[in-house]
């Protein structure tokens, strides 16, 4: 829905600025959507500003807790399935039966399902597909998915992109799930046959620990290879229980990397360079930054192809946006004119707020296809995860929050691989 704005990042900012409104719309439209933010702003998970009532007895930051009962309703799914990746009003019969709900038990989840949705599901399949049969139903179906993500045969199931694709995540703001985004996309390629490297360029080392490659002090890690060019294959670490996938730690040294590069050559190209002396073979290579724009990122913006760019669905999560636009045209300018951002991710989406529609709403229309289709639900699997030293992928394949990074891997892949066709 486009005003003037066309997605160039210079335009970006007047929309942003005015919180949300889209484009051309009219007085009136552009004073709700100001409501809608105003509103979800100062009451959070009010229930006014829930599109279904049934699903208001849980507040989202419950998930955030270690609590093994996922608070999101199971029409939340929903909204991860739905090709358009808007959020649906109405609860869809399909949610009911989708095993994307959380590793719930039978029971729980009959009891949590019930009261939203049972109409929907008998007005469009009949009595016998309402109630009782979701006791089993969705486990069968969820451990399906489980196994389809897990793919214990390793077979190439998402196609390999016809020449290295090496993806820089970023976004200066911290929190909006860079790390996660990273960890959990290599390993969904890397289980789907895709060699797959990560590169930990953020002092505090959340990659290397979601991964669980050791990374305590002394380790060899990004910091040697980028000031004192030691190889990146010599601190590269095989991440276990994942064939196909290796880990470049950061270690806490790396926290000086930002002012000790300053003094060395060429410093914004050392992880370029060290990148084009990898003698090993890969498919993908993600490199998760730091939750700044200084000199790691700017390395991190010089080796890569493409931008993948995490957004949390949340208010602020726009702000700071054009900032990060407009560093990354000066490094296409003057260091890297094959960079483009490829990728828009929608992270930690709540459906239950109409903030998190209209965030969607407005990058939607601002990046237009560059937002992935797939949006990451907010869903406490994926926070807990990296806690045991896994992905959401391996530690809980049934729940959402794999079942959405699987889809955007997916997502990813695909787009590659049109890519590469059209290269040729
Ligand atoms: P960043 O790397 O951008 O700083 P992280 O990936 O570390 O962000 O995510 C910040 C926090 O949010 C982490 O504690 C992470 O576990 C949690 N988190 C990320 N994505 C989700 C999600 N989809 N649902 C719930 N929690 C999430
Ligand atoms: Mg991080």
């Amino acid at each position: 829905m486009g005003d003037s704005a066309g997605g160039p990042p210079s335009e970006y900012r007047s929309e942003n600025r005015t919180a949300g409104h889209s484009g051309g719309a009219s007085e009136a439209g552009r004073d709700d959507t100001v409501r809608y933010y105003g509103r979800s702003k100062v009451v959070g998970a009010d229930t006014s500003a829930i599109p279904e009532p049934t699903a208001a007895d849980h507040d989202s930051r419950e998930t955030m807790t270690a609590q093994p009962q996922p608070p999101d309703p199971p029409t939340d799914y929903a909204t991860v399935a739905t090709p358009s990746g808007a959020a649906p009003v109405e609860p869809d019969v399909s949610s009911r039966t989708d095993p994307g709900n959380e590793s719930l038990g039978p029971t729980q989840e009959a009891q949590e399902d019930s009261p939203s949705s049972p109409t929907a599901a008998v007005d469009e399949n009949g009595v016998a597909a309402a109630l009782p049969a979701d006791d089993d139903l969705p486990l069968a179906m969820e451990a399906m998915r489980a196994v389809q993500i897990l793919n214990p045969s390793g077979e190439v199931t998402m196609p390999r992109p016809a020449r290295p694709r090496i993806i820089c995540v970023a976004n200066q703001k911290g929190g909006v799930g860079k790390t996660t985004t990273t960890v959990n996309l290599a390993v969904a390629l890397a289980l789907h046959g895709n060699r797959v490297l990560v590169i930990d360029l953020d002092p505090q080392g959340n990659a290397s620990t979601g991964l669980n490659v050791p990374h305590h002090a002394g380790v060899p890690d990004i910091y040697d290879c980028l000031v004192d060019s030691v190889p990146l294959v010599d601190v590269a670490q095989p991440v276990e229980g994942i064939p196909n996938l290796t880990c470049v730690p950061a270690t806490i040294d790396l926290a000086g990397a930002e002012i000790e590069l300053v003094s060395v050559v060429a410093r914004e190209s050392r992880l370029a360079r060290a990148i084009a002396a990898y003698p090993r073979e890969f498919d993908y290579l993600f490199i998760d930054c730091p939750p700044s724009l200084g000199l790691l990122t700017v390395n991190a913006l010089v080796a890569a192809r493409e931008v993948l760019i995490p957004i949390q669905c949340e208010y602020y999560a726009l702000e700071g946006l054009n900032q990060l636009l407009s560093n990354i045209s000066m490094v296409r300018a003057h260091l890297n004119p094959n960079l483009e951002v490829s990728t828009i991710l929608l992270t930690m989406y709540d459906r239950r707020t109409r903030l998190a529609d209209a965030v969607e709403q407005d990058v939607r229309n601002h990046f237009g296809d560059k937002v992935l289709q797939s949006v990451i639900p907010r869903n406490v699997r994926v926070s807990e995860a990296p806690s045991y030293g896994q992905s959401v992928m391996t530690y809980d394949p049934g729940s959402r929050g794999a079942a959405s990074y699987f889809e955007a891997a997916q997502e990813i892949a695909e787009r590659g691989a049109k890519w590469g066709e059209n290269e040729r």
